[in-house]
């Protein structure tokens, strides 16, 4: 089956068929009714039709029975029978017949032979043929002569006695049929059978064909029209039959109703077309709104969520309109707030990474530059360690606030858990924006009230370039974090981002900086590497060796980190930790009845420190340690640079009891006189002559040159720097008394040291 998908054409259908089933039904009835009245008034045609052929019957025979008895009365005519004078007996007789219009008239004798017609005297024919006769109820007869049917009527003939009789015949012809048919307005046939056989037929229809057998009234179909037909029996005489057959045409009975047909079609058709308009305007009407209704559920499904419902109806249409308004508008809403929280922090409302990610992609993408600035809150996890998380979150909304109130030059404020606020300063120049971040940085580095009580803020700011320092977002937040986490509270809370170079620089200052706090950071720590006794194969010294672990970089080497403490006059508190590191050492070792010589290196700000000496004994004391258990290390650079200065200091400490030792030997171009003018008694040698003593030619010229010089001038030689075993030989063939190296020992911490001499203990004992 066909099936009507639109709304509209189904309304239209389903309504334009129910009137069209009405109509039909109205038609039908109203054709049934208008038949059955035009049969019931051809019935009633048929009905007058009989009365009238009874009545002209009637009529005839009466005339033709008023014409025979004045005949027979006419004296001319009497004596014309009683002297036998045919030819005026046949003169009268036609007179008689045409006069009243009989087709017949005849003159029997008494014996009923025929003498005289009203065609002339008969010759031949001495007997009527007569083939069948029946009085008729109307009066006179219903006779077939010669196969044809007639209305006879007769009368006697007396002269005075009986002479015969006339007989007038009045034949039931096409002539009669004719004015019946006038008469009645029906088709007339009379019919003479004879057995089954027509013997003869008249009708006024040229089509009529006698029916074989009819009782009462019947339906037939001749020359294609329609007719109520009925019969008239006139003669019923086996094997003779007559009848008249009257036939009413259906057509003109229906005719008067084909004007209220037409009228009922023009209506019905006229129904039908305002039907249609108005079942199409009702369709049109229903599945217009629903159909905007569709198209509007179908925007809000690819998520256009503007267009309002236009819809304005109080029906359950209007009703729907409002529903689907009220869920775009939920909708639109929910989606909004999914949106916002996909691109937004949940505690400041601000925008988060993924936005602000977004937003640089776009800046650097339209090629645009600008500045990202990072702000973060320096010690977070002691705040919230110390006032609760909630507080935090309330100081931090806070500060939000008054910082969206108080910068708006920035494009994008984006607020990031764990790491701060971003600020996007696009166009902006590096000095521009770094004014903006000192701003900020003094709007949010303020104290606060907090449940654990007052807390001040320090803030910390990064600052990145793009494009200069970054070519796409991720680049760009690597980088401001760089930049926030070299920033120090103080002067440097304002960090930009720096490329290798200047982070070799931002290093240096960091280390700089960072260094005064080592110490109360705990940051610093010592490490001894043993000096060998050539001669005797025993350690019975240390170098104290100083490290510094730095909690954001690392392990600091002390070639990075004490040149950078001299530099900036913090080389005197090093000096004093590393004092106190290794009395406590001292005191530890020598508790354990351990007796060492542990060397310290001391700088040239040390020996310029006039303190110094007073500072070395009074360490001495505390820790009551004996004087020859420490020897300080001074580089031949420095003693250089001031000799007169540090001898006063030296010879100080050397009326200690302390020894000294000349550092890093060769390198610093000391002159003989002023060497031979210092109290010290010991010469290392500087590790760069020794490292490759084995292989090269010319180190070993100045190993054993520097050896033999020493020597001269009363000086222990300690060569630094052994990594291999042919290098420690060929410095104990040569005479040198004291050897530190890798390939004794790298310099360890306390612990080891201990298990190190023990192991070594054992091993000496064991071979000796
Ligand atoms: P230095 O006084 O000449 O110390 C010897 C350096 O040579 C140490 O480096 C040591 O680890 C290294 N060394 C020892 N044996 C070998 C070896 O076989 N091969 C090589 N390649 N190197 C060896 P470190 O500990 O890095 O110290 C570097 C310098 O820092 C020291 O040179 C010293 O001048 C200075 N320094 C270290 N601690 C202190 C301190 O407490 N105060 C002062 N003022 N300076 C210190
Ligand atoms: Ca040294
Ligand atoms: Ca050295």
């Amino acid at each position: 089956m066909l099936k009507i998908k639109r709304l509209r054409t189904r309304l239209m259908l389903v309504l334009t068929t129910l009137l069209a089933v009405v109509l039909l039904a109205v038609f039908a009835a109203v054709l049934n009714t208008t038949s059955n009245s035009a049969e019931r008034q051809a019935h009633q045609q048929l009905d007058v039709g009989a009365n009238v052929l009874d009545r002209l019957l009637a009529l005839r025979a009466r005339e033709l029975a008023n014409a025979a008895e004045i005949l027979v009365a006419d004296f001319g005519f009497r004596d014309a029978v009683a002297s036998g004078d045919m030819p005026t007996l046949a003169s009268a007789l036609r007179n008689q017949a045409s006069r009243i219009g009989a087709d017949q008239a005849l003159f029997l004798d008494t014996d009923g032979r025929v003498r005289v017609t009203s065609q002339g005297v008969v010759a031949g024919i001495d007997d009527l043929d007569l083939q069948a006769m029946q009085p008729l109820p109307q009066g006179g007869m219903l006779a077939v002569l010669g196969g044809q049917p007639y209305l006879l009527v007769e009368a006697l003939v007396h002269a005075p006695r009986l002479m015969g009789q006339v007989v007038l015949a009045f034949a039931l012809d096409a002539e009669l049929a004719a004015d019946m048919r006038t008469l009645t307005g029906l088709e007339v046939s009379f019919v003479t059978r004879e057995q089954h056989q027509v013997v003869d037929q008249v009708a006024t229809l040229t089509d009529f064909v006698p029916a074989s057998e009819q009782h009462g009234e019947a339906m037939r179909v001749l020359g294609g029209e329609q007719y109520i037909t009925t019969r008239l029996e006139l003669l019923s005489e086996a094997p003779w039959a007559v009848y008249a057959e009257m036939l009413s045409p259906l057509r003109e009975a229906l005719a008067i109703f084909d004007v209220l047909k037409r009228e009922l079609w023009l209506i019905a058709l006229l129904a039908l077309a305002v039907s249609f308009l108005a079942a199409a305007l009702l369709a049109s009407s229903l599945s217009r709104p629903v159909s905007e209704l569709a198209a509007m559920a179908r925007r809000i499904g690819s998520g256009d969520y503007r267009a309002q419902a236009s819809l304005q109806r109080s029906d359950e249409l209007g009703l729907l309109a409002q529903s689907i308004d009220q869920m775009r508008t939920g909708i639109a809403e929910r989606e909004q707030q999914i949106q916002h929280n996909a691109l937004h922090d949940p505690l400041t409302g601000l925008a988060n990474l993924a936005r602000l990610h977004g937003r640089l992609d776009e800046s650097l993408q339209a090629r645009q530059q600008g500045v990202l600035l990072l702000l973060a809150l320096a010690e977070v996890d002691a705040i919230i360690r110390v006032h609760g998380q909630a507080a935090f979150e309330q100081a931090i909304v806070d500060l939000t606030g008054t910082l969206q109130l108080e910068i708006d030059h920035s494009e994008l404020i984006a607020y990031q858990p764990g790491e701060g606020f971003f600020l996007l300063l696009e166009q902006e120049s590096l000095a521009q924006a770094a004014v903006y971040a000192d701003r900020a940085l003094e709007l949010l580095s303020t104290e606060v009230r907090m449940p654990g009580g007052k807390q001040s803020l320090v803030w910390l700011a990064g600052l990145v370039l793009w494009p200069e320092q970054g070519h796409n977002a991720d680049e760009l937040l690597r980088r401001v974090r760089m930049a926030v986490s070299s920033a120090q509270p103080g002067a440097e809370r304002l960090a930009i981002y720096q490329s290798e170079r200047d982070q070799a620089y931002q290093r240096r200052m960091q280390l700089i900086r960072d260094l005064r706090h080592a110490e109360r950071l705990d940051e610093l720590g010592v490490v001894f590497q043993p000096k060998l006794c050539m001669a005797t194969g025993k350690v019975l010294a240390v170098e104290a060796l100083m490290r510094w672990r730095h909690r954001q970089l690392g392990p600091i080497g002390p070639d990075e980190f004490i040149g950078l403490a001299e530099e900036t006059g913090s080389i005197g508190l090093l000096t004093t930790w590393m004092l106190e590191a290794v009395m406590v050492q001292q005191q530890r070792w020598q508790a354990a009845g351990w007796f060492i010589e542990v060397a310290m290196n001391v700088s040239t700000r040390d020996l310029e420190n006039a303190d110094f000496p007073s500072q070395v004994r009074d360490a001495l004391e505390r820790y009551q340690i004996a004087p020859h258990c420490l020897s300080l290390e001074v580089t031949e650079s420095a003693l250089m640079r001031d000799p007169e200065g540090s001898i006063v200091n030296l010879r100080r400490l050397r009326d200690l009891g302390i020894s000294l030792a000349v550092d890093d030997y060769g390198t610093g171009y000391s002159s003989l006189a002023t060497l031979k003018s210092l109290p010290v008694q010991v010469l290392k040698i500087d590790k760069s002559f020794v490292l490759n003593l084995a292989q090269s030619e010319d180190d070993a010229v100045i190993v054993r040159s520097t050896i033999e010089l020493a020597h001269n001038m009363n000086l222990q030689v300690v060569a630094e720097g052994i990594e291999d075993e042919a290098s420690l030989n060929w410095l104990r063939e040569h005479g040198c008394e004291i050897g530190q190296g890798y390939f004794i020992s790298h310099p360890l911490p306390a612990v080891e040291l201990a298990q190190w001499l023990q192991a070594r203990e054992e091993k000496v004992t064991q071979g000796s």
